[in-house]
C-alpha cells in the first residue's frame, strides 16, 4: 500500500528549521495494521498527515498504490485523499453545528455523491457505529465516545483503503477507549483496511501487527514477542477478508533486520475490499490476551535495528516519556 523512501519533513520555526522527520524507509502492506509509538514532538503526527496526503515531504518518496505522493498535483492529492483515506483524530474535529447525520455525509460531498444516497449511506455507517439512534444529535450533544464513534463513521463511509488515526483515544477515558479500540479493530478486521494508528498507549499498540516507534525524526520497530505474532496469526485465521491479508503480514517471532520496516516481501496483495455495512459486527470487548501483558515486557531489546545510522543507541527505551525532549531545533542560515 505505501512505500516510503527517505522521506524528510522541515517546518520552519522563527528563523530556523525544525526537521521533524529525518529520513523514514517503510513499507506498509496492503491489510497490514501498523502502530506508531514515540514522545510528543519527535514526528508521529508528521508522518501521519504525509501518509494521508494532507502534507508534502520536504524530500524522498511517499509512493502510494504505485504514485508518489509528492509528486501529486494538488488537485489529484485532494482526490486520493477524498476516496481512498480516512482520518480520525484525537480531538474529533467534528463541525460543532452539524448533526451527526450531516457530519458523515460530508465526508462523500467531494464524491458528487447525490443527496439520497448520502443520506443512506451516512444513516449506514453511523449505524455501524452503534449510533443509529443519535443522527439527528449535534457534537455538544454527544459523549466523547459518541462523538469519535462519529468521527470513525465519518472517516470511512466513503468506503476508503486506508484508515490514518492520530491518537484516536487521547481524549477519552479508559473504558471507552477500549470501546473505540474494538471498534476500530473490529472496522479494520471487517473491512480490510490498512490501518496506521498513533498512540501512546502500550496496551493499544500491541494489538496492531506491528509496532513502530518514531524518535528524533526516524522509524524503528520492536520486535514482535511469540505471543504477539500469535495473536496476528489468530487474527489471520478469521473470518473477515482482512484476515487472510492479516495472516500473510503476520511477523515472525524472529525477524531478520529489516531496514525498510517492510513484512514479508511475498506478501501478497490485500484482500477485496468490502463495502457491505450489514456485515459489520458490534465492537468486540478488549481482547484479555493483550491486556494481560505489562509494559514492562516491552524492553530495548526487543526494538529492531531500523537500520538507521544513529539510531542504535537512541535509547528508545524512554518512547513513553512524554516530558522527553522534542526533536532538535535544527538551523539553516
Ligand atoms: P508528534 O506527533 O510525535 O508529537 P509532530 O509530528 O507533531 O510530533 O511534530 C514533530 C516536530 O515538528 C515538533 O518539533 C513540532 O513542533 C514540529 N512541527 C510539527 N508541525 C509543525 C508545523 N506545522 N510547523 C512548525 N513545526 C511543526
Ligand atoms: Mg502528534
Amino acid at each position: 500500500m505505501y512505500k516510503l523512501s527517505g522521506v524528510t519533513k522541515n517546518y520552519r520555526k522563527g528563523r530556523g528549521m525544525v526537521a521533524a522527520l529525518r529520513g523514514v524507509d517503510l513499507v506498509i502492506e496492503d491489510g497490514e495494521w501498523l502502530a506508531v509509538q514515540g514522545p510528543t514532538g519527535h514526528g508521529k503526527s508528521t508522518l501521519l498527515q504525509i501518509l494521508g496526503g494532507l502534507d508534502r515531504p520536504s524530500s524522498g518518496i511517499v509512493e502510494f498504490d504505485g504514485r508518489d505522493l509528492a509528486q501529486l498535483r494538488e488537485a489529484e492529492m485532494t482526490k486520493v485523499r477524498a476516496l481512498s483515506i480516512g482520518f480520525v483524530f484525537q480531538t474529533f474535529n467534528l463541525v460543532p453545528t452539524l448533526s451527526a447525520l450531516e457530519n458523515v455525509e460530508a465526508a462523500l460531498v467531494p464524491l458528487r455523491v447525490g443527496a439520497a444516497a448520502r443520506r443512506q449511506r451516512a444513516t449506514m455507517a453511523l449505524e455501524a457505529v452503534g449510533l443509529g439512534d443519535r443522527l439527528r444529535h449535534v457534537p455538544g450533544e454527544l459523549s466523547g465516545g459518541q462523538q469519535q464513534r462519529v468521527a470513525i463513521a465519518r472517516a470511512l463511509v466513503k468506503e476508503p483503503k486506508v484508515l490514518l488515526a492520530d491518537e484516536p483515544t487521547g481524549n477519552l477515558d479508559e473504558d471507552t477507549r477500549d470501546e473505540i479500540i474494538a471498534l476500530l479493530e473490529t472496522m479494520w478486521r471487517e473491512r480490510g483496511l490498512t490501518m496506521v494508528l498513533v498512540t501512546h498507549d502500550s496496551s493499544i499498540a500491541r494489538r496492531a501487527q506491528r509496532i513502530g516507534v518514531m524518535k528524533n525524526g526516524r522509524l524503528g520497530f520492536r520486535q514482535p514477542r511469540p505471543g504477539q505474532a500469535a495473536r496476528a496469526q489468530a487474527v489471520g485465521t478469521g473470518t473477515g477478508p482482512a484476515g487472510s491479508a492479516g495472516a500473510e503480514t503476520a511477523p515472525s517471532p524472529a525477524p531478520a533486520l529489516n531496514p525498510a520496516g517492510g513484512s514479508s516481501p511475498d506478501a501478497q496483495a490485500g484482500p477485496p475490499w468490502v463495502s457491505d455495512h450489514s456485515a459489520l459486527q458490534p465492537p468486540d470487548l478488549p481482547d484479555p490476551q493483550a491486556a494481560d501483558l505489562e509494559d514492562s515486557d516491552l524492553e530495548d531489546s526487543d526494538l529492531e535495528d531500523s537500520g538507521l545510522p544513529g539510531l542504535e543507541h537512541s535509547g528508545l527505551s524512554d518512547f513513553e516519556d512524554d516530558d522527553s525532549e522534542p526533536a532538535d531545533t535544527i538551523t539553516f542560515d
